[in-house]
Formats: C-alpha cells, structure tokens, sequence
C-alpha cells in the first residue's frame, strides 16, 4: 500500500510485467539509466505514469521522459533499437515542457509496425532521478494501464548545478559523435554514467544548447544526431581526468558496438581478477581444484615379429586378456551405459574386419602390436575421414582398444599416475578406458580439448557424476600443474586463480544442487503442472528395456522416444522378428495401457552404419540416406519393423513416429505401408502416426505436414545442425552449434502453430527438452510434451511446476527476436535468477 506521502507511478500500458533483469539491453538491466520496470504491451497508447512536465521527447518519438514538482523523473522508453526506426510507428500527443496529467496520453504507437521492425515491443519506465521505489503490486504478471505500480519518496527538489562561468571551465576539442543514431537513450545513459563518476561539474554543448552530462535526460535532450559536434566542458578538481576520458568515450561510441566495431567473442576474457577459458558442457556439475595435465604414453613397437606363428599367438593372447579386463570392467560398471561402453570395446577385440587386416600384416612378417597397431590405425582413419563426428568419435574408441591390446603385448603395467587429492584432469582427450578408471575420490573433473558432449568420454562422466568440459581452446594444455582452476561445467567454463568468492560461491551453489536434487526427486511422481494450471507431459528418451523401467521409476510420464536403432546396432544378423517383436513388448509392458510410447523407427544411415545392411560410402553421411530415406529405399527392412512394432499394439498407447522426413511423399508411402501391413495382422486401429521435426524443410512445410499426421515431435539436435550447417558433435564448432539459437527457435515456434492449427500436439525430443534453462521457453512456445534424458525426468518436471505459462510466453516471444543463441542463454539465465531471487524473498 502507498503511503500518503508517496508519490505513485501509475502503469504507462497494459501487459505483462518482466523483471527488468531480463531485458535483453545490457544498458536497461544493468540500471545504468534508472531503476524501474519493463512491460510487454498489449495496449497501444503510452499513458503519464505521474502528473509533471514533458521534459524531453526524443524526436524519433520513441522515448520520452516526465519531471514532476519534487523533481522526480521518469523515462519512458518504446521497444528496444526503436531510435532506428526515427520516428516511423510513433505518434508524438504532447510537446516538450507541456504540463501532463497522471494517465494523460502521451504517444501513441502502430504494435504490429515496432514489433515487425524492431528488436522487440518490451517497454521500459525506469526512475532516472534515482529515487527508490517500493511495489505496489506483483512483480510479475499482467497489468492494465494506469494501474498503480510504484510507490516511491521524492528526495526533494535537487537543486540545479551551479553552472560555471565558461571563463573557469576547461574545454575537451570539438568530438564528431559516430552514433548512428546521436545520443539516443543508450549511449546518453552509458555517457551521463561515466560523468557521475567526476566530482566536476560537467557540461555537454552542441552549438548554443549545453546539458548537464550527468543527466540523462538533459543529455538526450540535447537531440544530437551523427555527425553532430560537441565539446565537454567541466570545473572542479578532477576536471581534467574528466574531459579526456569522457571525450574519449563519445568519440568510442559511448558504448554502443555498431558505432565503433563489431562484436568479437574472446575464447579467453577476464571475469573480475581471474582468466576464463570457455568450452561446452560434457557433463554438468562443478568443482574447485588443482590442474593435472594428462598426456597418452607413446608405446614403441618393433615392426618385424619372430615369426607368423608366434606372433597370432601373443596377439590372440593379449586380445583375450583385454576381453576380459574390459569384463570385469562392465562387471563393475556403475550403470548401464558405462557398461555399454565396454561391451562394444569388447566388440572390437572381436571385430573380423580388424582381425583379418592384422593377420594380413603377420602373414607378411610384421609383429603382433605392429600389426594390430596398423589394422586399428587404419580403421579409425577411416572412420575420422568421413567427417562424421559419430564415427570420428568410435575412431577413439579404436584408439583407445589398440592402446589397451599393445599395453598388454608389451607386458606394460597401467602406470597409475600420482594422484593428487582435488585433480581437475586437463588433456588434448581422455579415452574411455581412462576415464572409466578415475579415482573418483580424488578426481574432481576434468576438462579437454576434443571430444564432444555426446562422446563415450562424457556418457562415463555423466555416470560418475564428474563435471567435464570439452571443446577447449589449446591453451589449456599449458597450464602448470598444480594451478587452481574453478570447472564450472554447466557454465561450460574453466576459471583459472580464481578468487575466494567465486569458490565460496560454487561451494554454496554445489549444496544447493544437491539438495535441489534430492528435492526433485522426493516429488518426482507429480504431475509437471505450472503453477497457472497448464500441463504438459515430461515422457522419457530410452533405448532399452532397463532404461524404460528407469524412467517409470522416475516418474516418467511414458516414452516420447524410444530410439530403435539402438537395439540393433552392434550386430552382424537382422535380428528376427521374433526378437524384435519381444523387445517392443517388453517395452510396452513396462509402460502399461496408459502410457504413450513412441517408437522411432530405424534411424540409420551413413552415420549409424548397421552391418548387415550394406551401404555405399557416401561424401556427407548427415546429407545422405538416413532414416525414413534408407528405409523407403529398403521397404522390406521397414516392412519387417512396422510388424514387429504393431505386436505390441494392445499392451500400450502406441505411437511410431519416422525420422528424417523431409518429403511429404515420403511420410504418404510409409502411412501406406503401415496401412498394409496393420491390415495384414488384422488390426482394426492403426496406431498413431507422426513424424520427427529434424529437417528444416519439413519445420517450414509443417502446415502441409500437420494434417496428415498425429502428432510431431521435435529433434532439436538434427534440426540445430542442418538449421545453423554445423555438425551436431563437431568439437571445435560445439560452443556454437546450439539449439538456443534464435534460427532454430523461431522453426519450434512455427511448426507449434501450426501443428496446433491442425489440433496436433507437439513434443519436443531432441536434447534441449532436457536443459532446464529451456523449459520456460518450450513451455512459453506451446510445445506440448517434452521427451528427456531419463536422469533429467525429475528435474525437468520441477522445472514445470515453478513456471507461470503467462510468463512463458512472454519470455519466448522476447528471446525470438534476439540475436544469437548467447543473448538467448543470457536472457533465459537472467529470467531464472530473477525467479530464484523471488522464490527465496516469498519462502523467506
Ligand atoms: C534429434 O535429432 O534431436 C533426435 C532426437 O534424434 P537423434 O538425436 O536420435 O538423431
Ligand atoms: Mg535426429
């Protein structure tokens, strides 16, 4: 409630409020201009939001400011990079130094032009004269015009500065101002700032006009434009200090990037004392520890053996040994994927192609590890040639084997390295053997220069628990051992000497996860409802029974995805029908009849070779005959999978859904084999049919797509690569292939609306679902089901019932119009910090 002293800022619009922390402006969320508040209007006529004068317009009419008796001001400003549209969608109502009534209009705007052709409609009023403010309502949610909002205490009328007689007052040369559009409210306020910092006092001129440089509103006044020539003048002690550093700020642009250059990303940049060496996440998490830089032993073997016949024995010897110290590796596994992991290292011992070259190569007088050496070398080279991250990644899972087998040919022991206690390991890669045999006691993380988030290194970490980073720049491998470094893995940062607050702070945050964590799990069973009653379904991304059983345990809502490529990979047969058949039944059992499955059928192609089906080496595997492509060129291989899918109709609701389309006629003859084939097995109810969103010609047709499907479910990590032409697991491109990017959003935004259109619903599978920073977002967008990594069930779900769906929406509407994927992230974080702080305050 306002005091009657108080003086009340009334709503200058309807809409939605939005912490101004998440306005995607720097200058506005730092409050550089002023403290206040951001709406994303829904009305069209900016309104007084307190009686006084206009003290300035600007003339592109987007910003204007009011100063009430006490001398209290307000600014008020339209959209964001609204000064470039000079003056285009605005009507100015009222003049400069006009008396103006609480609620009186004040301009009026076209909503459609400024949000077409600006950054975005989020509207700030913020208290320039620096008086703080109590509020008067909620801080977020909806708002009609006029609605009291701020309460807050004039400080009195401050008096004017005493201007200085020009005779005492020292003069900077005349500066040409480059701001493209002069000093509009952004650069005025980043330039007012810099004056406040100088106890002189200061002035800025333009031919007869001068300003007080340390207000904002004065500054803006002054209407300046490119070109224009100004002089800073300032009296006082710190005069001279004053006027080169602020003539050398207007000449730089006061700030504003496309005045002076373009914006670089640093891989290195100074956060407060400290170096930043910037990757991306393998795996989350965060440690405080001492760098261990890792490097592979070189292993000399000799070339010639001592004869074919004892040369196949030591090898047949060693390979046996490794088979079974990968064993009781998988017998000690601490889940299902680290031991997946061994089981398909064991495969490669077994692998004919290897062996055969090898034995070539000791049938020619080679020694067992040159010969297995060069069979493996020769193998991965051709896997990293194809350009193809996932096979550039079992190209290291080839090394890491024939490391393994020539160890044991040359009898040396696993030399285990000096562990110090709170190692964050640093190398160019780890391998899977090393990371599976991490002290974890001792190993607090680690951090690389290859590898990628989806690599076997980072499935083993995830399943340790271990933060990692991978995709950092070279410089890391320079790091003396020993130095302090702070992994900050969901941040995707190494800081390196970092200071004692970022520690404190990392420890603190570290207990919090944990017992977010366990938090999560206890109600992990709730519905993923938001707190405004909207709910959506949080189902599980599996490709095994166990991982099934797993997401129910989880509280998973039934399977948005169940990868069927994965049970057959790794085979040198077609499984049978037989076979797949009751690995889809047991699936569906798990579920039960109320419970959606999702079954994707095979997703194979260049980069997921299957053996027994023989393919054509192809120049760009991602490009090539993958998914419903394959299949629709072998129909009978598809035939063979709708069969075995349909056995399970009656135990679960079931879904198939095809990967890959692109064509509508490709989703046209799969529905007609489906038919047939349902038709066949006598069922009266075909189950229900969709397809992945993961090419963008099948996001940007989807409103031909929707109506001849059931439902559409988003593959945000092939939808990202083909949308930004990156590879999903290219090392050196991770940072910046991702799904946060404004491209790929704005496709999840029009495929929503137009499944929608249709009444389809719409999932989201691909990873970002499983990013909780992206719930709000999905949410706000519409999607309708989010699939997920099955550890991510609980947290995700969480992640849903703290939300508002109003909110949502307003912060999806915000970050389509923003730049980069980076500025989507900021803003996001900014939004879910704002919301912590909340939270605490209201539990407090
Ligand atoms: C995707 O592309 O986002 C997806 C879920 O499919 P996959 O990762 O299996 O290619
Ligand atoms: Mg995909």
């Amino acid at each position: 409630m306002a005091t009657p002293e108080q003086l009340q800022l009334h709503a200058p619009l309807s809409g939605v409020l939005m912490p101004l922390d998440l306005v995607p402006d720097p200058v506005f969320s730092s409050r550089v201009i002023g403290d206040g508040l951001c709406i994303d209007p829904t009305s069209t006529t900016l309104c007084a939001p307190l009686a006084g004068v206009v003290s300035n317009v600007q003339a592109s009419g987007h910003a204007i400011s009011i100063t009430d008796e006490n001398g209290v001001q307000v600014l008020m400003h339209i959209g964001l990079d609204t000064v470039n549209l000079a003056g285009r969608g605005f009507t100015q109502l009222v003049e400069e130094g006009q008396q103006v009534d609480v609620g009186q209009s004040l301009i009026e705007f076209d909503a459609d032009f400024v949000a077409l052709n600006a950054r975005s409609l989020l509207t700030l009023m913020l208290v320039v004269s620096g008086e703080p403010f109590t509020w008067l309502s909620s801080e977020t949610g909806t708002v009609d015009s006029g609605q009291p909002l701020l309460g807050l205490n004039p400080l009195g009328q401050v008096a004017d500065e005493q201007v200085a007689e020009e005779a005492e007052a020292l003069f900077s040369r005349p500066l040409t101002l480059p701001n493209p559009n002069g000093l509009h409210a952004r650069p005025a306020a980043v330039f007012a700032q810099a004056a406040k910092g100088f106890a002189a006092s200061i002035h800025l001129h333009k031919r007869q006009e001068s300003a007080n440089a340390k207000s904002l509103v004065a500054v803006m006044a002054l209407q300046t434009v490119q070109g224009d020539i100004v002089q800073v003048s300032a009296v006082g002690p710190d005069a001279h200090a004053a006027i080169s550093t602020l003539a050398e700020l207007l000449t730089a642009g006061c700030g504003e990037a496309a005045a002076v250059t373009p914006e670089l990303t640093p891989v290195m940049v100074q956060a407060s004392s400290s170096k930043v060496l910037r990757g991306v996440c393998a795996s989350p998490g965060s440690a405080f520890g001492h760098v261990l830089q890792i490097t592979e032993q070189a292993l000399e073997v000799n070339e010639w053996g001592e004869g074919a016949h004892v040369e196949r024995e030591h090898l047949s010897r060693a390979l046996a040994e490794a088979v079974s110290a990968l064993q009781q590796l998988r017998d000690t596994a601490k889940g299902d994927a680290q031991a997946e992991i061994f089981k398909a290292h064991q495969e490669l011992l077994e692998d004919p192609g290897l062996l055969d070259l090898a034995d070539v190569l000791i049938d020619e007088g080679k020694s067992a590890g040159f010969a297995w050496r060069a069979s493996t070398e020769a193998t991965a080279s051709l896997f990293t040639c194809q350009g193809n991250a996932l096979l550039a990644e079992r190209a290291a899972d080839l090394a890491d084997v024939s490391q393994r087998v020539i160890k044991l040919l040359l009898g040396v022991q696993n030399c285990e390295l000096e562990m110090p206690e709170g190692a964050i390991l640093i190398a160019e890669q780890l391998t899977p053997s090393q990371t599976a045999g991490l002290d974890t006691t001792k190993v607090l993380g680690f951090a690389t220069v290859g590898g990628g988030a989806t690599s076997h290194v980072a499935i083993l970490a995830r399943a340790f628990g271990l933060p990692a980073i991978c995709g950092l720049p070279v410089q890391v491998l320079a790091l003396v051992n020993g130095t302090q470094v702070l992994l900050d893995a969901d941040k995707g940062e190494l800081q390196l000497d970092p200071d004692l607050a970022a520690i404190e702070q990392l420890h603190a945050r570290r207990q919090l996860q944990q017992q977010r964590q366990q938090h999560e799990l206890a109600q992990a069973s709730l519905a993923a409802c938001t707190r405004d009653g909207h709910q959506v379904e949080v189902t599980a991304n599996i490709a095994s029974l166990a991982q099934a059983e797993q997401a129910m345990a989880l509280g998973g809502e039934g399977v948005g995805l169940l990868r069927s490529e994965f049970l057959y990979l790794d085979r040198h047969h077609a499984p049978s029908h037989d076979e797949q058949a009751s690995t889809y039944s047991a699936i569906a059992r798990a579920l039960g009849p109320a419970r959606n499955l999702v079954v994707r059928t095979l997703d194979v192609g260049g980069d997921k070779p299957l053996a027994y089906v023989p393919m054509d080496a192809e120049t760009n595997p991602f490009l090539g005959l993958r998914g419903i492509r394959l299949c629709l060129e072998r129909p009978q291989l598809l035939r063979d999978q709708f069969k075995a899918i349909l056995s399970s109709a009656a135990l679960t609701r079931l879904h198939i859904m095809l990967p890959m389309v692109t064509q509508l006629s490709e989703l046209r003859i799969a529905r007609q084999m489906l038919e047939e084939e349902a038709l066949a097995l006598g069922l009266t109810e075909l189950p229900k049919l969709g397809i992945m969103i993961e090419v963008p010609a099948a996001a940007l047709m989807a409103d031909l797509f929707a109506p001849e499907v059931d439902f559409f479910s988003i593959g945000t990590n092939d939808l990202t690569q083909y949308t930004l032409a990156m590879d999903r697991d290219h090392p050196r491109l991770a940072s910046q292939a991702d799904s946060f990017h404004p491209a790929v959003l704005r496709l999840i935004a029009s495929t929503v609306k137009a499944a929608h259109a249709h009444g389809k619903w719409v999932g989201v599978c691909g990873a970002l679902a499983s990013e909780t920073l992206a719930t709000p977002l999905l949410l706000g967008l519409g999607v309708d089901e989010l699939s997920v990594s099955v550890p991510l069930i609980p947290a995700v779900k969480a992640a849903v019932r703290s939300l508002e769906l109003v909110e949502c929406q307003a912060i999806a509407r915000q970050v389509l119009g923003l730049e980069s994927a980076g500025q989507v992230r900021d803003a996001l974080r900014r939004y879910h910090d704002a919301k912590v702080d909340t939270s605490l305050v209201l539990e407090n």
